[in-house]
């Protein structure tokens, strides 16, 4: 049967290329730095991977861009393949109604950021896999060019250094949380890791590939078990309420499946047992996701009828 799933969604993936044509122009690119602001909006690429590892797309699906807060699904996979269960000491895993870049929760909820995915919680993944690692965006790299197959998947340094230059509200979310011991790298390094961990580059292709391992309950692409199957779950899970910030019910609804999306314009999504997505538009909505990449997953699932719904 595996035979005749190669490339199986290739015409549904050109059919939607044509109709987002039609939505070319809308939304803007990210603008805190200048390495994305000076992104057209309009380019557009979508890959589809099979369990095995085949990848097909359509338009720009192996062009590299920015990956920014997709990467936090990996570091997040990472942390709680180590750390296990007390991971969520550190982090919750509620949807936080809030912006991204958000400060209003942690004074509150004392420090423990409300998920993974919101930057808070990415910076105490990241400071946890650091703890266990000694180098959370070196093992971050590696292993996505291991799942990717790509040996040359790499930091943008422009993009780090430019992160690190615009770096003050991340910077305030670190220290607000060391402040109540959340956080035990020392700041500058853990900024340092966070910003090489956004700025990672890579295209669809490699994201589409590089996420399998959620398609397939916890299982790396060279068959060893990265996360137990129910971890393999409790990610997904966590995507599909918190992978999109404060438009995760939208996403839900519209598209169906774990997400994640980055400020570059991709958005990974997983259909547990069957095969991963990676679309790429740099053009936002004002919640930071992709308003083609959302509207191609949407048509993605109303074609295919794929969804876990
Ligand atoms: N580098 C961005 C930041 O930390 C990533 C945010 C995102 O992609 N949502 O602000």
């Amino acid at each position: 049967m595996a035979q005749s799933f190669q490339q199986s969604f290739l015409p549904v993936l050109e059919r939607i290329s044509e109709e987002i044509e039609a939505l070319a122009g809308r939304g803007r690119p990210a603008d805190y730095i200048p390495a994305l602001a000076a992104v057209d909006p309009n380019r557009f690429g979508m890959a589809v991977a099979e369990l095995d590892g085949t990848v097909y797309g359509v338009g720009e699906w192996q062009q590299p861009f920015s990956t920014q807060s997709v990467t936090k699904v990996f570091t997040l996979a990472l942390a709680l393949s180590r750390e296990g269960e007390e991971l969520w000491e550190h982090v919750g895993r509620e949807p936080s109604g809030n912006p991204f870049n958000s400060l209003v929760q942690l004074e509150y909820e004392h420090g423990i950021p409300r998920n993974p995915f919101i930057n808070a919680g990415a910076l105490v993944v990241t400071d946890r896999l650091h703890r266990l690692t000694g180098d959370a965006s070196g093992s971050l790299r590696d292993f996505l060019r291991a799942e990717s197959a790509n040996p040359d998947l790499d930091f943008d340094r422009d993009v780090a250094a430019s992160e690190t230059a615009h770096g003050d509200r991340n910077a305030a979310l670190a220290h607000f949380m060391a402040s109540y011991g959340n956080i035990t790298t020392p700041v500058p390094t853990l900024l340092r890791e966070y910003f090489r961990q956004c700025a990672i580059e890579a295209s669809c292709a490699d994201l589409a590939v590089a996420t399998g391992f959620l398609a397939r309950h916890g299982i790396r692409a060279d068959g060893s078990r990265l996360l137990t199957r129910s971890q393999a779950k409790q990610v997904n899970a966590v995507m599909m309420t918190c992978g999109t910030y404060d438009a995760a019910g939208d996403f839900a609804y519209r598209v169906g499946l774990p997400g994640k999306s980055g400020v570059g314009g991709a958005i990974i999504a997983v259909v547990p047992g069957r095969c991963t997505l990676c679309v790429w538009s740099p053009g936002l909505d004002d919640r930071g996701n992709s308003v083609a990449g959302v509207a191609a997953l949407d048509r993605f699932t109303t074609i295919t009828g794929l969804s876990v719904f």
